[in-house]
Formats: structure tokens, C-alpha cells, sequence
């Protein structure tokens, strides 16, 4: 019995292509009818290994400290209502939170910045000689942000790392997609709805992975 929650990759394939697609509309709670899945059923696992980037030097400066103090404390927040490990090594982590300013997105109006984003990558992994199907989720949270602004950043990437891929139309959760007048720095009670849900939702995440699945989108 492997009694380490969360054990190093000892080889990992990244399974190209997967990506997230809308949800069926189906009766859920919260914004539960919002959230994307992939092909494999929701991105959810029953425990998630987390990796924080630590601080570049031996002691962390003066942004180091106000970054890591917002990106742990949305952490905390979350590990109220499910269950997360902390790790040091990023080859134990599901999920590796790192202290970058999101690169530029161009839409149809120009560029456009942002203070954090996630990143999901579906892969093979094994660990403790298991070969297992897993979410990866690289989240970014810019370095340059005020206090309040940076842990409500960190809180809503981690809620799309968790399994909420999809927003909120109500600027009180924490999965709006812009933050309203005042940052929003815990879950709601409706983003733990939409978790709890989520999380009873069918997945292969966190099994062998299974035969691949007919492609029903092209
Ligand atoms: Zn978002």
C-alpha cells in the first residue's frame, strides 16, 4: 500500500489534442450547466497535489512575500471544501502555481492582458508504478497586482484548476469572469455548489485510462 498522497511522475505522455468542450445543458446546481469538460468527463480529481512556486533566493523579497501570502491564502480558501496537499516538488503536483504575468491575448479588438491564467493539459501519468489518466493544470498569476486583486486572481485560477472550467454571471462568486468593485476572496456559497457538484460528476480522471473515446465534435 502506498501510503505517499502524492508520488513523483515516473514517466508522464501528454495526450495531444485533448481540450475542453461546453457541458450539456443539464439541470445543475450553482453554474454548474457552464463548466466545460473534456472528453474524459469532468477534470476533477478526489485529492489535488499542488505546487506553489517558492521564492527565488533563499528569503523571499518584499513581492515574493505579498505573492505567495495571496496565492496561499486562496489556496487555504479552497481547501476548506476539498481536499489538497501541498508539495515541493513539482513532479508530485497536479496542479503548479508560478508567479508569471499571463502572455498577451490577442482578440478581435487588439491585446489584451490579464492578472492570471490557467492552462489544462490532459496526460498518462504514472506514479508508484500506476499508469494513470490526470488533469494537469499550469496556473499563472501575475506578480504585478495590488494585495486584494492578487489573492481574488489566485482564488478564481484555482477554482478552473479544481474542475470549475466555466464563469459565473454573478460578480459575487468567485468565478466571474471580471472582478466587480470590490475582488471577491472566498468561495461563495454557490461556487462550493458548483464544486460539490462537479465533483460528483462521472470522470475518468484519476483511473487507468480507458480506450479512446469516439470523437463526436470535430
Ligand atoms: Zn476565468
Amino acid at each position: 500500500m502506498n501510503l505517499d498522497p502524492c508520488p513523483p511522475a515516473q514517466a508522464e505522455r501528454v495526450l495531444e489534442g485533448e481540450s475542453l468542450r461546453a457541458g450539456a445543458a443539464v439541470a445543475a446546481p450553482g453554474y454548474g450547466n457552464k463548466l466545460a469538460r473534456s472528453d474524459y468527463g469532468a477534470p476533477s480529481l478526489p485529492q489535488w497535489c499542488v505546487w506553489v512556486q517558492p521564492a527565488d533566493g533563499m528569503e523571499a523579497d518584499r513581492w515574493e512575500r505579498r505573492w505567495l501570502q495571496g496565492v496561499n491564502a486562496a489556496l487555504d480558501s479552497w481547501a476548506k471544501f476539498l481536499p489538497v496537499v501541498r508539495v515541493e516538488d513539482p513532479r508530485r503536483a497536479h496542479v503548479r502555481v508560478e508567479r508569471r504575468r499571463p502572455p498577451l491575448r490577442q482578440l478581435a479588438g487588439g491585446w489584451r492582458a490579464s492578472n492570471g491564467r490557467s492552462l489544462l493539459q490532459v496526460l498518462e501519468v504514472k506514479r508508484a508504478d500506476r499508469a494513470l489518466l490526470e488533469p494537469r493544470v499550469t496556473v499563472l498569476v501575475s506578480p504585478e497586482l495590488r494585495a486584494s486583486s492578487l489573492r481574488a486572481t489566485a482564488l478564481h485560477e484555482l477554482g478552473h484548476a479544481f474542475g470549475l472550467w466555466g464563469h459565473s454571471d454573478n460578480p459575487a462568486d468567485a468565478m466571474a469572469p471580471v472582478q466587480g468593485a470590490s475582488p471577491v476572496l472566498e468561495p461563495s456559497a454557490d461556487d462550493r455548489l458548483t464544486l460539490e457538484w462537479i465533483r460528483r460528476q462521472p470522470t475518468g480522471f484519476g483511473r487507468p485510462l480507458p480506450p479512446r473515446p469516439q470523437a463526436d465534435d470535430a
